[in-house]
């Protein structure tokens, strides 16, 4: 530890050191909260830091990925390019991150682990959300699914080696989706915050898009949850943290759990298929299949590589910018000019 950092705070009014927030972690949070001091530890074990504790370094060190910037192009339901006020997957995955510190600060769970857990939940994600996952479902042997591809890219693919991230981090990226049994409740938590995000953010910008009128959403859900985006993500963070507070689980009350899962219904069958919003989305499995099969030809060539396996992670980690720029290069004929 450098000299010059004071040893103790507050009392002392020096500044904080990790020591110091992992005995205020051991000290203020739930029993059932997970505590960095506690972590099962790293893949590779390394050196802790000085200021921070293992969760708010594995937090930094996924913001800092070259993964975590892609997010900005990939598609969440709106492709990227088609106007500048729908979600992103960064933008989506922000958004989770809050509603996930604000549930687990209210339920003094670890705020650090859900952060991290909650920004690099979706690492993984193919371009063009999920329409580029079903092609990759389909054309890679085993299928393609983006928890486990976002967990590929924090222990294999970003940076030689991964980000040597603690278990409790890996765990809750992995475990985030609805059929997952994460370790802790902090991963839990982005789960169901995941699913309030997207739900709410995607009926925004549905209305935005005028997929949707506001009038054709169930006004028997509306009655439960709100009349206004902002209304219903209270209802359901208050209704989460009231149901949750002092529990071993996570949960909502069976009425606002009911209000959501018919929301989520609701999108589906006007947003999420068919509609206006998804009328590129044949146009745009076609780029990622034509990338994914001419990648692959080029790959089999090369001798003594796992052909399959680099192309779909080179494919999976493309930004719909990137992709549609690979596809033009490789498929699209390219206009004469004199001094090209
Ligand atoms: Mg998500």
């Amino acid at each position: 530890m450098p000299p010059w950092l004071p040893k103790r705070c507050p009392e002392t009014g020096g500044a904080c050191l990790r020591a110091d927030w992992e005995a205020w972690e051991n000290a203020a949070l739930s029993p059932h909260a997970a505590r960095a001091s506690e972590s099962r530890g790293r893949e590779r074990p390394e050196e802790e830091d000085a200021i921070r504790t293992a969760f708010q370094r594995d937090r930094d060190r996924i913001i800092h990925s070259k993964a975590f910037r892609r997010l900005k192009d990939k598609t969440q339901v709106f492709l990227a390019a088609e106007g500048d006020h729908y979600r992103t997957r960064l933008t989506h995955t922000l958004e989770v991150a809050q509603i996930a510190r604000t549930i687990a600060r209210a339920l003094r769970l670890n705020e650090d682990l859900t952060e991290a857990v909650a920004l690099g939940h979706d690492l993984g994600h193919t371009p063009f959300g999920h329409a580029g996952e079903d092609v990759l479902t389909t054309l890679y042997p085993g299928g393609f699914r983006h928890n486990e591809q976002s967990l590929r890219v924090v222990e294999v693919l970003e940076r030689p080696g991964g980000l040597n991230l603690t278990f409790e981090v890996r765990d809750g990226i992995l475990n985030h989706i609805a059929a997952g049994t994460p370790a802790t409740l902090e991963a839990r938590v982005v789960h169901f915050s995941d699913r309030i995000a997207y739900v709410n953010h995607d009926i925004d910008d549905a209305l935005r898009g005028q997929v949707l009128a506001e009038e054709e959403i169930p006004s028997a859900i509306l009655d439960v949850l709100g009349r206004t985006h902002a209304q219903r993500i209270s209802t359901l963070v208050q209704d989460l943290v009231a149901s949750s507070y002092g529990q071993e689980r996570i949960m909502l009350s069976p009425a606002r759990q009911d209000a959501l899962s018919g929301l989520r219904t609701f999108l589906f069958e006007r947003v999420y298929v068919g509609s206006d919003a998804k009328r590129e989305e044949e146009k745009a499995k076609g780029v990622v299949s034509a990338l994914y099969q001419a990648y692959l030809a080029d790959v089999d060539r090369a001798p003594g590589k796992d052909g399959k396996e680099a192309v779909r992670d080179y494919v999976a980690g493309m930004t719909d910018r990137f992709a549609i720029a690979a596809f033009r290069r490789m498929f699209v004929p390219k206009e004469f000019r004199p001094d090209d």
